[in-house]
């Protein structure tokens, strides 16, 4: 898994004396659900320094409030389709946003968050010799002919549909690592995230879990999507956090699947948000979005091979740490 060049000397800056013993670690789009969370956990360990950049086009820094003014912590607005000049040993490349109606909203926009964001981070990992990982997502299976699915599967994806844009940018910034990667000897991480729920997701940004969660707090019927028979598999985030920086940390390129395997249709879903938070909610079937994968469930058995990584919060665990949340920032008490 070695490149064919050796990858560039560290920078002199990063030499000296004062950063030695620190670790200094960009995360683009650390302002976002998942990127809040993997600062929170980066910023526990007290010999790291974390720069964030965040164009806030669907993160908040309420998400990072905690940590504006800490000294260890810099916040950037910037948006990585143009280039920056920091001086860091690891970058998680997160920035892009992650649900369908967000990246559907600009579509050019998210191609090129994709392809020149993730250019410009590589050019900034080579620069440096920084160790840069890609948050690659399931989709770049598309609509699976394989279940589950295995790294090795090269995927199902229609190249002009209005999913596209999200699919293909991030098969083109996997592309884009690899190719770095070999061409230029970067060290790199890939890890392809399967559906992942739990606080701080967006209230209203349309994915599932949040709808359903959200929906069920303001008594409103939980619209599942035709047929209903579609299957997705939830990751508690704090899970994926854990599996992103055993990624990092390890030794494998990747790409590695991080997920959970639990299965569920979206009808099981609602059944159990009914369950679990609102019993007397009425559940809809309503219409569909083009291009919707009809089965997702990850194959973990690299993750658990290669990194001893394997999910440890149940769908059951994670939706009550949801609500908890989402009853606070909806203002819907308990009774
Ligand atoms: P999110 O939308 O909450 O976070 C994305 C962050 O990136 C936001 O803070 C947003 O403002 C920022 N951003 C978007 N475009 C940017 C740009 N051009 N420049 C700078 N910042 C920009 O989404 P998330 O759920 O936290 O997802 C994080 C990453 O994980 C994304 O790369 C996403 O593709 C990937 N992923 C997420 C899921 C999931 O289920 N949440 C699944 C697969 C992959
Ligand atoms: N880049 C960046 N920060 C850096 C170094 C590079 O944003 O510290 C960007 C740069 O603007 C370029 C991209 O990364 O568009 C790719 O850089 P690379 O050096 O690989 O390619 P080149 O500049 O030769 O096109
Ligand atoms: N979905 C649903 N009701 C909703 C929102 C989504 O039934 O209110 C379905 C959608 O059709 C898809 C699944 O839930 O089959 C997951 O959708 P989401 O947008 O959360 O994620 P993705 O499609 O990116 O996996």
């Amino acid at each position: 898994q070695s490149g064919t060049k050796p990858p560039p000397p560290p920078s002199p800056l990063r030499n000296s004396k004062f950063f030695q013993s620190n670790m200094r670690i960009l995360v683009t789009g650390g302002a976002g659900f998942i990127g809040s969370h993997l600062v929170d956990r980066l910023m526990e360990n007290e010999k790291n320094e974390v720069i964030v950049v965040d164009n806030y086009f669907t993160g908040s820094k309420d998400n990072l409030k905690k940590w504006i003014g800490h000294p260890r912590f810099e916040l950037i607005r910037h948006d990585v389709t143009e280039t920056l000049l920091v001086e860091v040993d690891q970058i998680y490349h997160l920035a892009c946003p992650a649900s369908p109606i967000f990246y559907k909203h600009n579509p050019v926009k998210t191609i090129k968050t994709n392809v020149m964001g993730t250019l410009n981070m590589l050019g900034l990992a080579k620069r440096v010799g920084a160790r840069i990982l890609l948050t690659s997502t399931s989709e770049v299976y598309g609509d699976p002919l394989v279940h589950p699915q295995p790294e090795t599967y090269w995927g199902n994806v229609n190249p002009i549909g209005v999913r596209s844009c999200y699919d293909e940018g991030k098969r083109v910034a996997e592309t884009l690592m690899f190719d770095y990667h070999r061409q230029h000897g970067i060290e790199i991480r890939v890890a392809r995230i399967f559906n992942t729920y739990g606080p701080r997701m967006n209230i209203d940004d349309g994915r599932v879990v949040s709808n359903f969660i959200a929906q069920a707090l303001r008594d409103e019927p939980l619209t599942v999507q035709a047929p209903g028979t579609q299957t997705r598999s939830f990751c508690f985030v704090s899970d994926m956090v854990d599996g992103l920086i055993r990624l990092m940390e390890g030794e494998h390129t990747g790409p590695i699947n991080i997920g959970n395997p639990g299965e569920f249709t979206m009808l099981e879903l609602a059944e159990t948000v009914k369950e679990l938070i609102n019993p007397k909610v009425k559940i809809i079937s309503v219409e569909n979005t083009p291009d919707d994968p009809r089965q997702r469930k990850p194959d973990i058995t690299t993750a658990m091979e290669l990194l001893g990584w394997e999910p440890k919060v149940k769908l059951r665990e994670g939706l009550p740490l949801m609500e908890e949340d989402f009853r606070l920032r909806l203002g819907v008490p308990k009774n």
